[in-house]
């Protein structure tokens, strides 16, 4: 089976992680700030905290830009589950905005009509959650523009999009958001197994989600409510979570930094080959906007399906039978059944209903080869046409 993704482990990885088992700390150690000092560096941002998911990530973030009971969050019905889910966590409500037809992004002019009218119920979100799907930055400054009049949070879900960029620069600078997140999940652009990284310019919320990550728990005397009773002596000032990254998957992370803008080069690389090999196609390919240098997580086709004599279930079918591990991302997330009970229906966000009606993802990932990049390519041209 060709997957759609997966990711690369070299001898440097290996060693780094065996040097980390030799030593003295396998958590809590000096890994995590140095790979959290080269993750913010990398990108442009001034702090990092590096936790154990961008799932746990998500929830930090939140937390600490003051998401609670009744307030609202917003997010894009296409994209993994985690991105809605960290609002639930907090007590809020969610509610989401369908997406722009052409990038699949969180739509800002869907955004900005959803938030007139939720001015006028009194309903605004305290925080917006734009998705960077396929490693495609949303756009980001439409969006900051409504923020700051409206007055709503940014958490930019960068899932998909470390070594990106926008307009010129490393997605992840929160020249446009309050906190970004990124996961390292394997299939992801780089990966630490499981783990994930919040990133932000702001002191406060990034000394906020390390005390979160680590059960509220402080040894920062300026921190503390009295004196220190004692060397031994440690603080719980907020109700916090075990979510730390380990010293192994720290030593993963650096080590997979140094071949980030190759790996996300080769992406690009690969992806321009299945622009060209696919172009005859019926099918509708990813669109690049001009201010975007994507990540390339992911390469979605859509089906044209009056072109296509076949349905999109038959397709993916032929593709799995044969070898090709296609998947799709995502099932709009408010069709899920969980959030069908909080009230949501078929029929609510029809860009992102059509769009899960006709997308595929194909295999892309940096040690994808051209020949089975071929009979990737082969196989679908079956699939379409027999
Ligand atoms: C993978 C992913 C997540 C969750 O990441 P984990 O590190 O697995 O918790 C959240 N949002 C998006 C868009 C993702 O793709």
């Amino acid at each position: 089976m060709i997957p759609y993704g997966r990711q690369e482990i070299t001898q440097a990885d290996i060693d780094a992680v065996v040097e980390v088992l030799h030593s003295d700390y396998l958590t809590q150690g000096p890994k995590i700030p140095q790979f959290e000092q080269a993750v913010a560096k990398k990108i442009g941002a001034e702090y990092a905290v590096a936790v154990n998911s961008a799932t746990s990530a998500l929830h930090i973030a939140c937390l600490a830009l003051g998401l609670s009971k009744d307030d609202w969050l917003w997010t894009t019905p296409i994209t993994f589950v985690a991105s809605a889910n960290c609002g639930l966590y907090c007590g809020a409500k969610v509610d989401f905005v369908d997406i722009d037809p052409c990038t699949y992004n969180l739509c800002p002019m869907a955004l900005e009509k959803k938030l007139e009218e939720a001015k006028g119920q009194g309903r605004l979100p305290k925080v917006v959650i734009p998705v960077h799907l396929c490693g495609q930055p949303c756009d980001m400054e439409a969006i900051y523009t409504l923020a700051q009049r409206y007055g709503f949070k940014v958490i930019e879900d960068a899932s998909h999009a470390i070594g990106g960029r926008y307009q010129g620069e490393y997605i992840g600078n929160c020249r446009y958001s309050d906190i970004t997140v990124f996961s390292f999940h394997p299939v992801k652009i780089i990966t630490t197994a499981e783990g994930g990284i919040a990133v932000t310019n702001d002191a406060e919320l990034a000394k906020k989600m390390a005390l979160l990550r680590s059960h509220g728990i402080t040894r920062d005397p300026a921190q503390m409510t009295n004196d220190v009773d004692g060397p031994w002596y440690y603080q719980q000032i907020d109700l916090g979570f075990n979510y730390r990254m380990t010293e192994l998957q720290a030593a993963l992370g650096i080590s997979q930094l140094d071949r980030l803008d190759q790996y996300v080069d080769r992406r690009h690389e690969l992806a321009g080959r299945y622009d060209l090999l696919l172009a005859e196609l019926p099918l509708t390919l990813p669109w690049q906007h001009p201010d975007c240098y994507s990540a390339r997580h992911l390469y979605v086709i859509r089906l044209k399906l009056d072109a296509v004599n076949k349905t999109h279930r038959s397709v993916f079918e032929v593709l799995r039978d044969r070898g090709v591990g296609v998947n799709l991302h995502y099932i709009p997330v408010h069709t899920q059944p969980y959030y069908q009970r909080l009230g949501f229906a078929h029929g609510d966000f029809p860009h992102s209903e059509q769009y899960y009606r006709e997308a595929i993802s194909l295999p892309l990932y940096q040690s994808l080869s051209h020949s089975d990049q071929d009979e990737v390519v082969e196989i679908l041209k079956k699939a379409l046409s027999e």
